[in-house]
């Protein structure tokens, strides 16, 4: 039993929704806070104070006995933001007690016992249906037990702290079969079948989900597995199969006669060629989504189901980490960090998200000039089925990593994007708006690029009358171009044309400095600079530069 013991109004509403969530396990302990939490500390095995941590603190001081008797004790603020697990985080459970409440009350769960708990994800946080024993394996994992892993398949999972293939009392079991389980057994249900359907008009949704769990029977597989319907256009809108998709919570795909008509099926029929204009309706939208038949057709009187096993796909997230300071990480980028198994980048930029990590994320660094070797790392694990995040500072597709790898990233993986505040974006907002109308990026590297070509385009920029934001200005070895740069630009602008150089923005040790073309000295900036030059309309107004965003409407 759970015991809420609250007394101010937001408190008793916060326990009022624990109370409704969990009806059968909670009691409500009403009266002065030292009574109720002394009754309720002796009847339940689990208190959920909502009263500051001082205050629990001091009421449940004197009741302390040992953590192998002692009830978890989890507190929750005033305003519901946090839950803290304060006593019997392992033995007592009150670490997934804080978690199961935290996610009640859409509050963060403030778990600090010693395990390196805090970043698991939780099993049934996966997306994915979870069965078995999951509290009690969610609980080893907190306590740090050895849990074992078994999987049908490799899946993009984030880390988890299991021994994969290993033995373990309690364990993991990610399949979509029908398997035995024991007490100590979850089984997660990976999102590996697809259910081809085809139905004559009129048919009932129960006819459909029976058809389906008929079929899932033949094969022993489960219906949490099940990841969408497919069907042929002409029945995409047939209000049983629809109402049968509805019901399962699956997404309904619908494919044109001519596609299915092109897929090799084991059991054409005559039937749906003359209703729908494809030998196979069932078999061959089950192959269109999935990638090998595991029940072939089955048929009732007005409905065909087969079902299709889906091959898990590798997953890559490319990710831009922005220029450096944590407030400009997108929470997607994060998202992305703590959804991957390895993560791929540069040294540096590792060391500034390793906390961000889940315990057990593999991290594969590399140095500087080891980008191709970074970029074919990454695709490679996640070739493997495996979830990768290959990172770069500011946006990872910006002079970075994101061309090398998808230029070698095959159809077998699935690559999403995350953008990042990249460092002409971050020097701009350093130095006013200097973006404000037409602008390019251009890098001064000559390394991958002849000058030749890097000089046209400086020339077509000075021409175009562009803003120039000059990435990799200068470096110990290449300490001429950006003065030779700096001089196309001046033939074609005024002396007084205003430029900034941004070093290290977002980061410690940051320097802005705005100046003019006639007065800027190329030796300021280095590799870890962006200098941006204005065009013919951009101004220095109090220190900052401003580029007018039109011709007409703000000349004075
Ligand atoms: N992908 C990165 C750019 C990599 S190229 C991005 O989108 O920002 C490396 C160049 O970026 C450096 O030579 C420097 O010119 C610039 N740069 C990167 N981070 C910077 C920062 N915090 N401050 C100033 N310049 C930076």
């Amino acid at each position: 039993m759970i015991g809420l013991i609250a007394i101010t109004v937001a408190g008793r509403a916060s326990a009022a929704r624990l109370a409704e969530a969990w009806p059968n396990e909670t009691r409500t302990y009403d009266g002065p806070p030292k009574q109720a939490l002394h009754r309720a500390w002796a009847e339940c095995d689990g208190l959920v104070c909502f009263l500051a941590a001082g205050a629990t603190t001091r009421l449940v001081a004197p009741l302390l006995d040992s953590k192998w008797v002692d009830p978890a004790v989890v507190c929750v603020d005033e305003a519901g933001r946090y839950a803290v697990a304060l006593v019997g985080g392992h033995a007592a459970g009150a670490n997934v007690l804080c978690a199961r409440v935290a996610d009640v009350l859409g509050a963060q769960a403030v778990i600090t016992t010693a395990t390196d708990a805090a970043g698991l994800p939780g099993l049934d946080t996966l997306g994915w249906p979870a069965e078995g024993a999951v509290a009690r394996v969610s609980r080893a994992l907190l306590d740090g037990e050895q849990v074992g892993f078994e999987a049908d398949a490799t899946w993009p999972l984030p880390a988890l702290p299991v021994a994969i293939g290993g033995a373990g009392l309690r364990r993991i079991v990610v399949t979509d079969r029908i398997v035995p389980i024991d007490e100590n057994t979850a089984v997660l249900r990976p999102p590996s079948l697809v259910a081809g359907v085809g139905a004559s008009k009129g048919v009932a949704a129960d006819e459909v989900l029976a058809l389906l769990d008929e079929a899932l029977a033949v094969g022993g597989l489960s219906r949490g597995s099940v990841a969408a319907l497919a069907t042929v256009d002409a029945k995409a809108a047939e209000a049983g199969i629809v109402a049968a998709a509805r019901q399962g919570g699956w997404p309904l795909r619908g494919y044109p006669a001519g596609q299915l008509a092109a897929v090799e099926v084991p059991n054409p029929g005559k039937a749906a060629l003359a209703a729908v204009g494809t030998p196979s309706v069932a078999e061959a939208a089950a192959l269109i989504c999935g990638d090998e038949l595991v029940v072939t057709k089955r048929k009732s009187a007005m409905a065909t189901v087969a079902l299709a096993r889906i091959r898990p796909r590798g997953r890559l997230a490319v990710v831009g980490l922005g220029p450096g300071d944590r407030g400009l990480i997108t929470p997607r980028a994060i998202d992305e960090l703590r959804r991957a198994s390895v993560v791929v980048g540069l040294d540096r930029y590792l060391d500034q998200i390793r906390d961000l990590l889940r315990p057990g994320t593999r991290v594969l660094r590399s140095g500087l000039g080891e980008e191709d070797q970074r970029a074919s790392s990454a695709v490679a694990e996640a070739r493997k089925g495996l979830a990768v995040a290959l990172v770069g500072s500011g946006d990872a597709g910006v002079y970075a990593m994101a061309s090398p790898a998808l230029a070698i990233a095959g159809a077998d993986i699935d690559v999403v994007g995350v953008p990042g505040v990249t460092a002409g974006l971050a020097a701009a907002a350093l130095l006013g708006a200097p973006l404000g109308h037409d602008h390019v990026i251009m890098s001064l590297s000559d390394l991958h690029t002849p000058w030749e070509v890097i000089e046209r385009r400086v020339q077509a920029a000075a021409e175009g009358d562009f803003v120039v934001a000059f990435y990799n200005p200068r470096s110990q070895d290449r300490d001429w171009q950006l003065g030779a740069a700096l001089e196309i630009l001046a033939r074609h602008r005024r002396p007084e044309t205003p430029v900034g150089v941004v070093h290290d923005a977002f980061r410690p040790g940051q320097r802005v400095l705005v100046t003019t073309l006639a007065d800027v000295d190329p030796a300021v900036a280095d590799m870890r600079s962006v200098v941006i030059v204005g065009s013919a309309s951009t101004q220095t107004i109090t220190g900052r530069m401003v580029t007018p965003r039109g011709y007409k409407w703000q000349r004075p």
